[in-house]
């Protein structure tokens, strides 16, 4: 009814010099598609080739949009009537707004490609155009079909399991990245072939699980705290829907500390952000100087999620677990002696935000890594508190532990029911990960009790057979490891 209106309005106005403006609006609009058509081809090519970028190039070219427009105009201004001005506007705005549906379809379905079916369906009802909301645009209409058919296809947990207790939940240490000074013979050479992974195997083994239909998901979306009718909090297993032959897993990292005793020998010495914005790592060379590159875990698995993005539901990545007694992620934010303590301590907030925006979690390992069951309650009250005020401050909050040597505060196969436990859960923790060959978990009205698979040396050197579910080993095993040797 409003464009009716409005055409005829302009019908009205325009009577006199109706052949006139006829042609000139037709040339205008020429020149108008065709600046258009360029501009839409460069940025889609822009979207084919930058990841995260995008939102940045995107920016710069609406804004060399408008001006480019804004020259436009102040170059036919003197010749055209408001009249023209006014039909030239609309159809400017009419063609600018084909072009934000077409970005809004590809935003939607980048957000499919995680798996994340309702946010993509939601973001396209957000759409209001001229003509009024999405229900009148049919390529949004067939979009959000299409988007709820393949919704409708998806099954629970890929179908590959009938229970969360079913995952998988992998972990690893920090990868080796230079093999050449890790396995060297030194005297800590054995204990990195037992409990290290190197960069290469890491990375075989994430393109196998991703052939494997693995699907990268956070503990957060596998049991849920919901609150009953009756107010009372308790966990759930998430509902998580997959297409068929999908299988969910979680994955963690321990002691993301780049500890004083691994220097010289092969690993990344911190992680930091790049010039591109993104996390990565950098490493000490022989001569003192500083290289970046992905030399561990978190750099790897953020390219490789960015090149498959359906290797991750909804963004998830991976828990990073710390340790609090040489600081976090590499800098020495344990010791307030250190001339760049402060400096630290803001590098480590800002480097935490990027990389849960990119869907990280960070997990307590203890203050100490000590033996969490051997302790006393004192001392577990004391070093919990103490992580929270050094390492929590700076990564922030958060409910999952990660027992140091995999040792729970309880061998209970019932309900927690220690004074640690109590303290624990009062401290805010509600997902508790011990390690284990093969998958199992606890899951309670109060917490979620989680074991972990080691994917190190000593599981594929010492015990092959428990791995064979997950992967062919002489395909992973990086031929630079020395043999067994421990
Ligand atoms: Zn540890």
């Amino acid at each position: 009814m409003a464009d009716r209106n409005r055409s005829r309005r302009r019908k009205k106005k325009s009577a006199k010099k109706l052949g006139v403006i006829l042609l000139l609006e037709l040339l205008l609009l020429i020149i108008i598609a065709g600046s258009y058509y360029i501009i839409s081809k460069n940025k889609k090519d822009d979207n084919n080739n930058t990841g995260k970028i995008v939102d940045n190039t995107q920016d710069n070219k609406d804004n060399k949009d408008k001006t480019d427009k804004k020259d436009n105009d102040d170059k036919e201004e003197e010749e055209l009537t408001p009249a023209e001005q006014e039909a030239l506007k609309e159809q400017e705005k009419l063609l600018q707004e084909i072009t934000e549906r077409e970005d809004l379809i590809k935003e939607a379905n980048m957000l499919k490609l995680s798996y994340d079916y309702d946010k993509a369906i939601d973001k396209i009802k957000t759409y209001k155009g001229i003509e009024g909301g999405y229900e009148l645009y049919p390529a949004l209409l067939t979009a959000i079909n299409d988007l709820q058919a393949e919704k409708d296809s998806l099954v629970l947990y890929g179908g590959s399991y009938s229970s969360v207790m079913q995952f998988n939940h992998i972990f690893f240490h920090s990868l080796v990245a230079d093999n050449s000074k890790a396995f060297d013979g030194d005297y800590d050479a054995k204990g990195y072939n037992m409990y290290m992974t190197t960069t290469y195997e890491f990375e075989k083994m994430m393109q196998s699980m991703y052939e494997d239909g693995y699907v990268l998901v956070s503990v957060h979306d596998l049991a849920k705290q919901i609150t009953d009718e009756n107010g009372k909090t308790k966990f759930v297993a998430g509902e998580i829907y997959l297409p068929a032959g999908k299988k969910p897993f979680v994955l963690s990292q321990d002691d993301v500390n780049y500890y004083d005793y691994m220097d010289g020998d092969g690993f990344a010495s911190r992680i930091v952000i790049g010039e591109d914005g993104k996390p990565t790592c950098e490493m000490i060379l022989d001569d003192g100087s500083l290289v970046r590159g992905a030399f561990d875990i978190v750099p790897i698995l953020d390219a490789f999620v960015e090149e498959h993005p359906d290797f991750s539901y909804r963004g998830a990545k991976g828990i990073l677990a710390l340790t609090g007694y040489e600081g976090s992620l590499g800098y020495r934010t344990d010791d307030p002696t250190s001339p760049t303590y402060e400096q630290d301590k803001e590098t480590v907030k800002e480097v935490a935000r990027v990389l849960k925006e990119g869907g990280w979690e960070f997990a307590s390992h203890s203050y100490n890594h000590r033996d969490m069951r051997e302790k006393s309650f004192d001392f577990i009250k004391k070093d919990t508190i103490r992580w929270q005020e050094e390492v929590g401050s700076l990564v922030g909050d958060t409910d999952i532990l990660i027992f140091p040597y995999g040792t729970d505060i309880e061998s209970t196969m019932g309900h927690y029911s220690s004074d640690k436990y109590a303290f624990l859960k009062e401290a805010g923790f509600n997902y508790y990960h011990g390690v284990d060959s093969k998958p199992w978990m606890h899951l309670k009205d109060d917490y979620v009790r989680m074991t972990r698979r080691p994917l190190d040396g000593q599981a594929m050197l010492e015990y092959p057979e428990r791995l064979q579910d997950l992967f062919n080993l002489e395909e992973i095993i990086d031929p630079e490891r020395p043999s067994k040797d421990w």
